[in-house]
């Protein structure tokens, strides 16, 4: 097959993933080049919208559950994380795409997303940060910066926000990764190997909102970001490393910054089990219909 041809077989396959749904994202939303870069991940991959399950939180990310053409469910808020690892262990063979924001993954549903961590769950995680409740009209986050002007502290934000990858990497986790929703390529790759990955595979995405956070803008991000393919003999098997290079002031490291491919997944991990079983099946049927009677 000629490149052209090649190509334009791609473009196909990228459209099959459209809804013709209208985005209602504000313009210059960094949610356009996430959304782009799952479905780019997805066709390259060579999976059709069919053979994958989406999961979206409550928030601005979660708008795009019904702007994908592909198996998606928009769940409550902070509780994507039990509900794609529901679908991961009763489809083990079907790729699992959760998002949230930085509202729902650190604080509504911090406590799933560390277990979501701890258990190796087999997904992919993506957290849109943008650094506030966009959906909400700009209220800090937890991930918010100390001194941003926010709607609800007009003053400034005080608390000392959370690193959502400092905390990764301190929940023992398989797969840790950073980048930024303005850079289509890097991300697009890293949700690649996000789907190759076995166990639960984290990546964080700075995400600009220019209608409540004005001062991360993309320009800024711009200059802080710095790809770790730039900084000479990074070894991201060490976690030592990993965690001392996302604690950095002066630059926000992007890349697969830390990746174990030692440790197993959730399935894998029961060694009593027969992990090539599906749980679903496992579960064996039984009448219930004289329990119910019973209530009756
Ligand atoms: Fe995007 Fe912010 Fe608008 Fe939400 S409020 S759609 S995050 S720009």
């Amino acid at each position: 097959m000629s490149q052209i041809q090649n190509l334009s077989e791609k473009v196909k396959e990228f459209l099959s993933y459209e809804t013709g749904q209208k985005h209602t994202w504000c313009s210059g939303c960094g949610n356009y080049g996430i959304l782009n870069s799952i479905t780019r991940a997805l066709v390259l991959e060579g999976y059709k919208p069919h053979q994958v399950a989406l999961t979206f939180d409550i928030g601005c990310s979660g708008n795009a559950s019904d702007k994908i053409m592909t198996n998606t469910f928009h769940g409550l808020h902070g509780r994507v994380i039990p509900l794609a690892s529901g679908m991961a262990l009763a489809n083990q063979n079907m790729p699992i795409i959760a998002m949230a924001g930085d509202g729902a993954t650190l604080s509504e549903g911090i406590n799933h997303f560390i277990h979501g961590i701890r258990n190796n769950y087999n997904m992919v995680f993506i957290l849109h940060n943008n650094e506030n409740y966009g959906l909400t009209t700009g209220q800090a986050s937890a991930a918010t910066r100390v001194g941003r002007n926010m709607n609800g502290t007009p003053n400034g934000a005080f608390l000392e926000p959370i690193n959502a990858c400092q905390l990764a990497l301190n929940c023992n986790p398989s797969f840790v990764a950073r980048s930024f929703s303005g850079d289509t390529e890097q991300l697009t790759s890293l949700i690649q190997k996000g789907l190759q990955h076995k166990g639960f595979a984290f990546i964080e995405v700075f995400q600009s909102c220019p209608t409540y956070n004005k001062q991360t803008t993309d320009s800024w991000y711009n200059e802080m970001l710095k790809d770790i393919k730039n900084i000479e003999g990074y070894d991201r098997a060490n976690i030592s490393t990993a965690r001392e290079i996302v604690e950095k002031k002066d630059f926000l490291a992007t890349g697969l910054l830390y990746e174990n491919k030692e440790k197993l997944d959730y399935n894998d991990m029961q060694t009593y089990r027969n992990v090539n079983s599906n749980p679903v099946d496992e579960v064996k049927q039984k009448d219930i219909s004289e329990i119910i009677k019973s209530f009756q």
